[in-house]
């Protein structure tokens, strides 16, 4: 039985006050959320505050990226021996921004992946493809290169240690999810092909799916067999929206 997770990636968003008030919310309700795990992936600069404000509750911290090397001239990276002083637990990788917008290469996501699982960190692997692919029908092709490049590098069974999300790059932060049936589909794709090598390791990976989630849409994907949580953008910016998704994934 997958544990159902969710985690709000906050990206370059919020400001002290503005985070401060977020977390008061999401505190506020966050009781009402029983059996899945809930995390936060704040910028950078906020982790320790954010650490100090979440001591005591069940949410977890994550960062939204994570250097492939462990120290040295590598000028605005962060390391996972940083990202662990303050108890990160997860670190997202291979986010389509950071894919698009910064140049990050499948072998570079997968050497990222594993410096957070060499750490202990927990990698929240992002797969996805874009609009002009879903078009081609290249969809498939374009997750599996993806995954395969971490499982070249690290092997199969690596996967059971993070988390996979898949996220259609259309339906981020556009207001267009993926139906509950196109999420699904590709879903179990990646489990699939998982499961053609590691029976094992596809059965115990949790595969969450991200693309505007709001609370209103939540409960139809998180109810498909292979979709096991979300990562939320925008929405996680809204600590009632954002507890609602959580509610909706146990
Ligand atoms: C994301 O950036 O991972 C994401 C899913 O964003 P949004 O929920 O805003 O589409």
């Amino acid at each position: 039985m997958r544990q159902p997770l969710v985690a709000g990636n906050w990206k370059m968003n919020g400001s002290t006050e503005t985070i401060k008030n977020l977390l008061e919310g999401i505190k506020q309700s966050i009781d009402t959320v029983s059996g899945a795990e809930v995390v936060v992936c704040p910028p950078y600069v906020y982790l320790p505050g954010v650490q100090q404000q979440l001591a005591g509750t069940a949410v977890s911290l994550g960062s939204q990226n994570i250097s492939e090397h462990e120290a040295g001239a590598y000028t605005g990276e962060i390391s996972a021996s940083m990202l662990l002083e303050f108890r990160c637990r997860y670190a997202i990788v291979g986010h389509s921004e950071r894919r698009t917008l910064f140049g990050e290469s499948d072998s570079r996501v997968a050497a990222k992946y594993a410096a957070a699982r060499a750490a202990g960190i927990v990698p929240v692997l992002c797969l996805g493809e874009i609009l002009e692919e879903r078009e081609r029908g290249v969809t498939e092709d374009v997750v599996a290169r993806q995954l395969d490049a971490v499982v070249a590098l690290e092997g199969i069974e690596a996967l059971a240690d993070g988390v996979i999300a898949y996220e259609p790059v259309w339906a981020i932060g556009t207001g267009k999810t993926a139906s509950p049936d196109q999420a699904q589909e590709v879903h179990a794709f990646i489990r699939g092909r998982i499961a053609q090598q590691c029976s094992a390791t596809a059965e115990k990976v949790r595969i969450l799916y991200g693309g505007s989630v709001k609370g209103a849409n939540a409960p139809d994907l998180f109810s498909m067999p292979d979709i096991d949580g979300g990562l939320i953008g925008g929405a996680s910016l809204d600590a009632d929206e954002f507890v609602s998704i959580c509610r909706a994934a146990c």
